[in-house]
């Protein structure tokens, strides 16, 4: 059967396909999660300091607190004797006045006392009878912690679209947040195609492959935040695959694997086509060049390949950006090695890490998992670009 010339853009850019895919997701909305759901997930709003911390200027060590000026004189040979007329602790503060000549005991996170403001740790001191201390040098006002040094009330601390890694859940807390505004989760229906696609643990007769893609992107999916909306498995019969789609209703977007390339058995592209419609065909990338985006009354629907290679890369460079709304994180690094040049693709070769440097991994096939597993890292290498060893490259860590 031959077809009409295709209406749709066809061999776009890596950041054309990644744009695409945005421009069609849905605005996730906001809710609020407490603290301890936190975790990964990414602020709405900015989140303010309801408090400062500290709280109030206190001590960072353990020791006394004291009057600098009493104390300049002190010297091994001059020592300066202190009367104790106190103790801070940490949640219960001294409530007297220190005068002339006089200290408190202090521990760490105890408020300075009225009329102190410097600091001699517990291992300078010489205890002289119960009541006095002997300094032998001057007491420090280095070693409190100012008043709101950390943040002041009121202060925007955390942007909107700040990811919530535990040390800002932490940070979350110090601001005095129980509960935080955070981005709703995308459910993403996920959709693995294929007629020898099996599942793991099944007994697997030759030319069958066990169902990696489903495995992989559920757990990719998982680490960027969004909710999987299983949809298993389907064989590579058009009604089959439609009846599939049309129960992916209540997602976000539906993500599949398999069956967007030119084979005679792959579907998406012309069930799109006829049923829904086409936003692209194929990227300008190796791996995972024949990715799909297109929609289906109404659900954006993005194609993976099926190798299992390309499926994951093309997630990781197109689909998690999109969904999270981070840019792809890369960094520069020097190649150990040359790296293959394509005239007209965004290369992401997968190279090993050795003396902060990548190295070309021998075995580039899109079907080589392994590959993926043994190296932790990819080389772009842009179109057309050369790269030889010594270069700086941009470096993508998975
Ligand atoms: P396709 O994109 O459907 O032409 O598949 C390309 C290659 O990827 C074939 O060798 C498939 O057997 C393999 N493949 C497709 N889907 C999966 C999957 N879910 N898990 C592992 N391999 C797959
Ligand atoms: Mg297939």
């Amino acid at each position: 059967m031959t077809r009409p010339p295709p209406d749709f853009p066809m061999f776009v850019s890596v950041q054309e396909a990644r744009d695409m895919l945005a421009a069609l997701l849905p605005d996730p909305g906001q809710e609020d999660v407490p603290l301890s759901q936190a975790r990964g997930r990414t602020l709405a709003a900015p989140l303010a300091a309801r408090v400062s911390h500290p709280s109030a200027t206190e001590s960072a060590l353990d020791g006394i607190a004291a009057r600098e000026g009493d104390t300049l004189g002190a010297g091994p040979d001059t020592p300066v004797r202190l009367r104790i007329v106190g103790e801070s602790r940490a949640g219960v503060p001294f409530t007297g006045t220190v005068g002339p000549g006089q200290c408190v005991l202090i521990y760490t996170g105890a408020p300075l006392p009225p009329g102190t403001d410097a600091i001699t740790p517990v291992e300078r001191l010489t205890q002289d009878g119960r009541l006095h201390v002997l300094l032998t040098r001057p007491a420090s006002p280095g070693d409190v912690r100012r008043e709101g040094e950390d943040f002041r009330a009121g202060e925007q601390v955390l942007e909107a679209g700040a990811v919530l890694t535990p040390p800002r859940v932490a940070l979350a807390a110090a601001l005095g947040h129980a509960r935080v505004p955070v981005r709703r989760r995308l459910r993403v229906a996920l959709l693995s195609t294929g007629d020898e696609v099996i599942e793991p643990g099944e007994a697997l007769s030759p030319g069958q492959v066990y169902d990696s893609n489903r495995y992989g992107l559920a757990a990719m999916l998982e680490e960027c935040g969004c909710d999987v909306l299983p949809l298993g498995h389907a064989p590579d019969r058009p009604e089959a695959l439609r009846e599939v789609i049309a129960g992916a209703g209540g997602a976000d977007v539906l993500l599949t694997s398999g069956g967007v390339s030119m084979g005679r058995y792959d579907f998406m592209r012309d069930l799109l086509i006829d049923h829904g419609r086409v936003a692209f065909w194929k990227v300008r990338m190796r791996p995972g060049g024949p990715a799909l985006l297109g929609g289906w009354n109404g659900l954006p629907v993005f194609g993976l390949p099926g190798n299992p290679v390309s499926s994951l890369v093309v997630f990781h460079v197109i689909v998690r950006p999109a969904l999270t709304g981070h840019p792809l994180q890369t960094l520069r690094l020097r190649a150990g090695t040359a790296f293959r040049t394509l005239p007209d693709k965004t290369a992401f070769w997968r190279a090993t890490l050795r003396d902060g440097q990548v190295h070309d991994y021998p075995r580039q096939s899109s079907g080589v998992l392994r590959s993926l597993s043994d190296t932790g890292a990819l080389v772009i290498v842009p179109e057309g670009v050369r790269v030889e060893a010594g270069d700086e490259v941009e470096v993508v860590l998975l």
